[in-house]
């Protein structure tokens, strides 16, 4: 596995790889690895060369956000890739790819602003220019993200659409744990009564979940009781809850195919989110860890 931190160094890998016409496929992370990310390694497997990034990319935390508390275990990080035939791991630093005089972003216009984008103005265009910018020097054939940043996944399927990127997006189910909380590097944030708490976000998406496949249809009926489930939780308080198409994220007056109930919650201050199809009959067990 070769560990790679210059985008010209980068560049003469892939020039080598593609003078022997192999595919490449791309997982992007921020590190911290836990199942979740390994999960999406099996699925990018498939091409013949598999590269991971991991990057704590600036520009997409506000100034008030964890940017310098975000775990970095660097080490651990590459000895879990080390077993699970990953070709490269690219790590950047920050200057690498933000040199003195950058200038340029990328903005999806309208999706970005609503759910997370409202209380995190900024996040996707960070989010956007980062991946635009990862594409470019890895020029992977796929690349593989987790339903779990379900906002993020319509983003950017959007911007390849419309910037034509020559790239299949995949996207893989949330990896959860035993009891339902989805894996997340911000749960290390979590004390152990936080922790306890962080299973309404699940607890929710059940709820939702259940009474919809009872035949609950209308969004705002459902959307109440999720409400109310949350704020019957001490430690949580709700950012967002609502029912959107997994489409375009629009906003759903009747629960119809392709409905997805999101969420984002604090738990004491770690902001978490979560979602869940809700004609999806079971939660997969495979997807517990
Ligand atoms: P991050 O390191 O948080 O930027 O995440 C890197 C990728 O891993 C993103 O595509 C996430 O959606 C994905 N991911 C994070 N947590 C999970 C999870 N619990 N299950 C599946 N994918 C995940």
């Amino acid at each position: 596995m070769q560990i790679v931190e210059s985008v010209t160094a980068f560049k003469q890998l892939r020039s080598a790889w593609n003078a022997q016409h192999l595919t490449v496929s791309l997982v992007p992370t921020m590190g911290a690895l836990h199942a979740g990310h390994l999960s999406l390694l099996d699925r990018a497997r498939e091409a013949d060369r598999l590269v991971v990034s991991i990057f704590v990319n600036p520009t997409q935390f506000g100034p008030s956000e964890d940017l310098q508390r975000y775990p970095r275990p660097l080490n651990q990080d590459l000895s879990l890739l080390k077993s699970r035939g990953v070709d490269a791991v690219f790590v950047p630093s920050a200057s690498e790819i933000y040199p003195e005089g950058y200038r340029t972003f990328v903005t999806v216009e309208g999706l970005s602003s609503r759910l997370c984008g409202v209380s995190r103005p900024g996040h996707f265009r960070g989010v956007a220019t980062v991946v635009l910018k990862l594409f470019n020097i890895v020029r992977p054939h796929s690349a593989v993200f987790g339903q779990k940043d379900a906002q993020q996944t319509v983003i950017l399927r959007r911007m390849v659409q419309d910037l034509d990127l020559d790239v299949e997006l995949v996207v893989q189910p949330i990896v959860r744990e035993a009891d339902g909380l989805a894996l997340s590097s911000r749960n290390h944030y979590l004390n152990a009564e936080e922790r306890r708490a962080a299973t309404i976000l699940f607890r929710s998406l059940e709820f939702g979940r259940h009474a919809s496949l009872r035949g609950e249809r209308r969004a705002d009926v459902l959307l109440h009781g999720v409400r109310e489930l949350i704020e019957s939780e001490p430690l949580a308080r709700l950012d967002y809850a609502e029912i959107v198409s997994a489409d375009d994220l629009s906003p759903l007056d009747e629960v119809a195919n392709q409905a997805l109930l999101v969420l984002a919650v604090f738990v004491g201050k770690t902001r978490l989110i979560d979602n869940a199809f809700l004609n999806q009959s079971a939660i997969d067990s495979s997807q517990l860890e």
